[in-house]
């Protein structure tokens, strides 16, 4: 029987989704489903594991029925996952020990300044690529060695699995306690150079080795799953914005992408080279493929899409997300306008978490379309800082930026993109790039796909937009920009 699909399982931070794909990269169903954010304490955030898998075994099923297939007309399942959030379960039961606690959740902030304060800064990050942050998964296992009972002991046993969101969904799936290269990365303890986990880290943080999943290509068979009928295959497993990086077909190395969601998140592919950032950006793993690893630079802007809302929830200049298209729109310029949406402090390269937002050259004349562009603006400035950066520590010029993400259907936002890099800024069909990207690691990994060169004719552009203004007023822009930047640092 001919096996002309694949599905693949897009667990975020809000939402569990399932897509059925076809053999050109079409969505045939896609299906998602919200679960419960939980805040037990300002600063920290924890989801039910179990409520995650029930999520995303329903909107599993739900795709398969409402692509009106079965089973066995799946090749094989992907899974691209929330990076960095930890889970902790009996290796026994599968029963979780304790909720996952979640990227964003800052509760090991104090443990992050104590390795800081051991001078372990340039250690982790030579090793791992990583700053020291609580964002990342190391730590918060300590946490859950130290507190939740009967944890340490269980791990002494050899009965306690760590795992990140892809580990639990490849367990609950297949009972394989496995992860990919894409997510060790994003833990804090696996050396991305040696390829293995980092025994000094381990060591200092007193999580066993033994608790961790084997590190496995993110393209390959992990396991199978009988769950929904007819034995698939799991054949990938890649951290999100890496599996959107190979959604994209970025394969060459500088190939890059931006996701513009509520943050942006860039990604520059490095090749088999792991570059340093003397910028303050990650060196991550965007993937083992085909025996080898391939590596990305990664930085992000805190604030993207998220000015939008601030526009339409606080200030009301607009009405809709959308609509900052049209009034921007509405002058040719910003009139001098600029605004530094710096209200969280500034990532890569600024690394200022005191600066706070500002709206700068105001005028008796300056309207709210100008306030509107020069937000939506932002973003754009932002996104081409983190992209500079990039350029520095590779010493290279990256060939066009591929655009994902809520915010990437603006176009004027695009344009002003592509004007700001002087590069050309493209856009695919798929909205989905996410997902995609796990169904084409799954789909390579049992030959659904011949080679990624046949991906690149599968992808489909939808709009490319070029530069329209010359150097010098880049130049010109991008200083402008610099200056109201160091006002809101002031
Ligand atoms: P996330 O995955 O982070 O929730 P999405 O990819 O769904 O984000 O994108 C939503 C973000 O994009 C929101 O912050 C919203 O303000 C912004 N956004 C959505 N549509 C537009 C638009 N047409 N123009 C500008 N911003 C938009």
């Amino acid at each position: 029987m001919a096996k002309d699909f694949i599905l693949a399982l897009d667990q975020g931070t809000t939402s569990s989704r399932s897509i059925v794909f076809d053999g050109a990269g079409r969505i045939v169903a896609n299906v998602s489903e919200p679960f419960e954010q939980i805040y037990p304490k300002p600063g920290w955030v924890e989801h039910d594991p179990e409520a995650i898998w029930r999520t995303q075994l329903a909107t599993a099923h739900a795709a398969i029925a409402k692509a009106g297939i079965r089973a066995s007309d799946i090749a094989a399942l992907g899974v691209t996952n929330q990076r960095e959030t930890t889970v902790a379960w009996d290796r026994a039961t599968g029963q979780p020990l304790y909720n996952a606690i979640v990227w964003q959740c800052r509760r090991t902030t104090e443990i992050c300044d104590e390795l800081k304060a051991e001078g372990l800064s340039d250690e982790v990050r030579c090793r791992t690529g990583l700053v020291i942050d609580a964002y990342f998964s190391g730590t918060k296992m300590k946490w859950i060695l130290d507190n939740v009972p009967g944890a340490r002991e269980k791990a002494a046993r050899g009965e306690l699995c760590f795992g990140t969101i892809d580990s639990w969904l490849l367990f609950k799936l297949t009972g394989v306690h496995a992860t990919d290269y894409s997510n060790a990365s994003r833990t804090m303890l696996y050396n991305i150079h040696d390829l293995d986990w980092d025994d000094a880290i381990l060591d200092r943080l007193g999580v066993p080795r033994e608790t961790l999943p084997a590190v496995k290509a993110s393209s390959g068979v992990f396991g199978a799953t009988t769950l929904f009928g007819d034995e698939i295959p799991v054949a990938a497993l890649c951290g999100d914005q890496q599996s959107a990086l190979f959604g994209q077909t970025a394969f060459a190395p500088y190939e890059s992408k931006n996701t513009y969601g509520t943050g942006c998140f860039v990604l520059m592919n490095t090749g088999t080279l792991p570059v340093g950032s003397q910028h303050g950006l990650l060196t991550t793993i965007a993937w083992g493929l085909d025996g080898k690893v391939e590596y990305a630079l990664e930085g992000s802007v805190f604030i993207g899409g998220a000015v939008i809302q601030w526009l339409r929830d606080e200030l009301r200049l607009i009405a809709t997300a959308a609509e900052s298209e049209t009034v921007a729109a509405q002058v040719p310029d910003t009139g001098g306008v600029h605004v530094v949406p710096a209200f969280v402090g500034l990532g890569a390269p600024y690394w200022d978490m005191h600066a706070r937002g500002l709206i700068t050259g105001l005028t008796r004349g300056s309207n709210r379309a100008h306030i509107v562009r020069a937000a939506l603006e932002s973003i754009a400035f932002q996104s081409a800082d983190v992209i500079q950066s990039m350029q520095s520590d590779t010493g290279a010029r990256i060939p066009r930026l591929r655009v994902d993400g809520g915010a990437s259907a603006n176009n004027l936002l695009m344009q002003r993109q592509a004007d700001l890099l002087g590069i050309p800024v493209v856009r695919g069909q798929t909205i989905e790039t996410t997902a995609l990207g796990a169904a084409f690691l799954a789909g390579l990994a049992v030959g659904f796909w011949p080679s990624q060169e046949s991906l690149t004719g599968i992808w489909r552009e939808d709009r490319v937009f070029l530069p329209t203004i010359g150097d010098a007023e880049r130049m010109a822009d991008l200083q402008k920009w610099q200056e109201a930047i160091k006002r809101a640092r002031l």
